[in-house]
């Protein structure tokens, strides 16, 4: 091997073997693994030849999920370049600071991203749109595809970096996750098991659960790990099918799980959530549907028992992961789920995990503590930032940040993130147990608990709630119902009701930064 064996390039060779088999969709567009491997294999010598790409430098990639952003990430990576996938959703400053952080040699962007960047003064590759200053469209670079073209040779091993991807910015400013040709080989691996065992324990044979070809609906952007592991790489190493969305829109989820007979959907809880609630919901074909997986945010225990009504028989799971896991870490599925579906389940195989104290001693079962990860999905370190990667990553264990506890059967519970727990009178209140029992209550759609400042007790619960559309509810209806529910400390004293979606980032995770500073200092209604 030239190329480490677990590598993405290797996954990529093989994908060929996958020949006129369908691997992308996109609205009208249906590109097979063939078509992929060549304009793939192409736009990687261009890379090497016309922009002078070499191993380690980085290659970024900013659009929607449109079939080049696969494309443009196989070709990086087949060059030997670190891909570097920037958030779409980013402003022109934000899109600024990645490109110069991770100190991109090539952008391969759409339109409205090239606009975006246009300053950085990078060379551009422009995906469905016009070139403008110095930059080239795609069509342009590709030039002629030829059926015997190959990859550029290069030499790889399994620990030269081959990811940056940005954590969501949830608790602050995006870090770059670089990560290993290992991380992602291993990837499609966990996210094999984790689907295959949540489709036997719901008693489905793994294989034929999936009909005889898996297709997948990807319905969170590939920008983050989730999408491109969980979903892209592993449909990759399964020769299954990729079907991608401009946006979330569950109206049109609806209609391409019935036209693209959709086997299986992975995104974030709230997508399923929408997909059940929209009013067209029973009028579509949606008997293909076998596996339905999501994660990255917190999933209500009710969603679980909203599957079982309204989409029985199917295997729904909870997955666990983090940008410095390269996605996949623990995960939820089957009678296991049914039985605790309050937990994320245990770790895929190739994890260990831990909960400790904060001088980093192992806490015994049931106690919470800062969960800790190990295995060979966790990333080398953050890009550029020597300080975070000495705090997060100590002797091979990933540091979470997230409050956890693991009881006698080894199943793990997100208990909070340890910077959302709000912290009263020295009682700590866990955002998602409060948010959990709201969302119980029939006429709450969505919620989000804050910690509210407070003279005497440091801070105080606080609840910003969404009502279902024509639904009603006060402020003393849901404090006496989660009063039945949680012990008196915890329930919300202040509650603002909001008609609109709360600020969710593409990870479907609730900005609570920006909802705190939104709502505090705003009357309550
Ligand atoms: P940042 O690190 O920049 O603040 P982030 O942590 O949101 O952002 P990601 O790497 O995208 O960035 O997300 C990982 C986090 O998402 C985990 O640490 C955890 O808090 C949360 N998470 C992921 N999956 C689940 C899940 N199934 N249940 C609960 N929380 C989850
Ligand atoms: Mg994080």
């Amino acid at each position: 091997w030239k190329h480490a064996p677990a590598s993405y390039r290797a996954l990529l060779e093989m994908s060929r073997f996958h020949g006129e088999k369908l691997f992308l969709v996109y609205e009208d567009e249906h590109i097979t693994y063939e078509d992929h491997f060549r304009r793939a294999a192409t736009l990687a010598n261009r890379l090497v030849d016309d922009y002078g790409v070499r191993k380690g430098d980085r290659v970024a990639v900013a659009m929607r999920n449109y079939p080049e952003w696969v494309i443009a990430f196989s070709a990086a990576l087949a060059a030997g370049a670190v891909a570097v996938p920037l958030n779409a959703w980013w402003t022109e400053a934000e899109l600024a600071y990645g490109v110069s952080d991770s100190g991109a040699k090539v952008l391969i962007a759409d339109a409205e991203r090239a606009e975006r960047l246009a300053a950085t003064g990078v060379p551009m590759i422009v995906v469905r749109g016009a070139a403008t200053g110095g930059a080239r469209t795609f069509a342009e670079v590709l030039g002629e595809i030829t059926a015997d073209v190959t990859l550029p040779e290069v030499e790889l091993s399994p620990d030269d970096p081959a990811t940056i991807f940005y954590t969501s910015g949830t608790t602050g400013n995006p870090k770059g996750a670089l990560g290993s040709h290992r991380n992602i080989g291993q990837a499609p691996m966990t996210v094999a098991y984790g689907m295959m065992r949540a489709a036997t324990m719901a008693g489905k044979d793994p294989g034929a659960a999936a009909g005889a070809r898996r297709v997948t609906l990807l319905t969170v952007p590939l920008f983050h790990v989730t999408g491109c592991f969980s979903a892209m790489t592993a449909t990759m190493f399964s020769g299954g099918g990729l079907v991608l969305m401009y946006k979330w829109d569950p109206e049109q989820a609806l209609r391409l799980i019935e036209r693209e007979r959709v086997t299986g959907m992975i995104g974030v809880p709230t997508n399923a959530w929408q997909l059940m609630s929209h009013p067209d919901f029973g009028k579509y074909d949606l008997s293909s549907l076998v596996t339905l997986g999501y994660g990255g945010a917190p999933a209500p225990p009710k969603l679980l028992e909203r599957i079982t009504e309204s989409l029985p028989d199917r295997a729904p799971s909870n997955g666990y992961g983090m940008t410095e896991t390269s996605a996949l870490a623990i995960g939820n599925g089957g009678a296991d789920y049914r039985a605790k579906p309050d937990s994320i389940g245990l770790p895929v195989p190739v994890v260990d995990v831990r909960v400790v104290d904060p001088m980093g001693a192992e806490l015994a079962p049931g106690e919470v503590g800062e969960l800790c990860l190990r295995g060979p999905n966790v990333i080398l370190g953050y890009w550029n930032k020597p300080e975070a990667t000495a705090e997060t990553f100590v002797n091979g264990w990933v540091h979470t940040g997230d409050l956890a506890r693991i009881d006698e059967d080894g199943f793990v519970y997100i208990v909070d993130r340890a910077k959302d727990m709000v912290i009263r009178g020295g009682e700590n209140v866990y955002c998602a147990e409060v948010e959990a029992a709201l969302f119980e209550h029939p006429a709450v759609d969505d919620a989000a608990v804050i910690g509210v400042p407070h003279d005497e007790l440091g801070e105080e619960v606080g609840a910003v709630v969404r009502l279902k559309p024509g639904a009603t509810a006060t402020k003393a209806g849901l404090q006496e119902f989660l009063a039945g529910r949680l012990a008196k400390f915890k329930i919300p004293v202040h509650v603002w009701f909001r008609a609109g979606e709360l600020p969710r980032n593409p990870g479907g995770k609730i900005l609570k930064t920006r909802l705190r500073r939104e709502v505090l200092g705003t009357a309550e209604s």
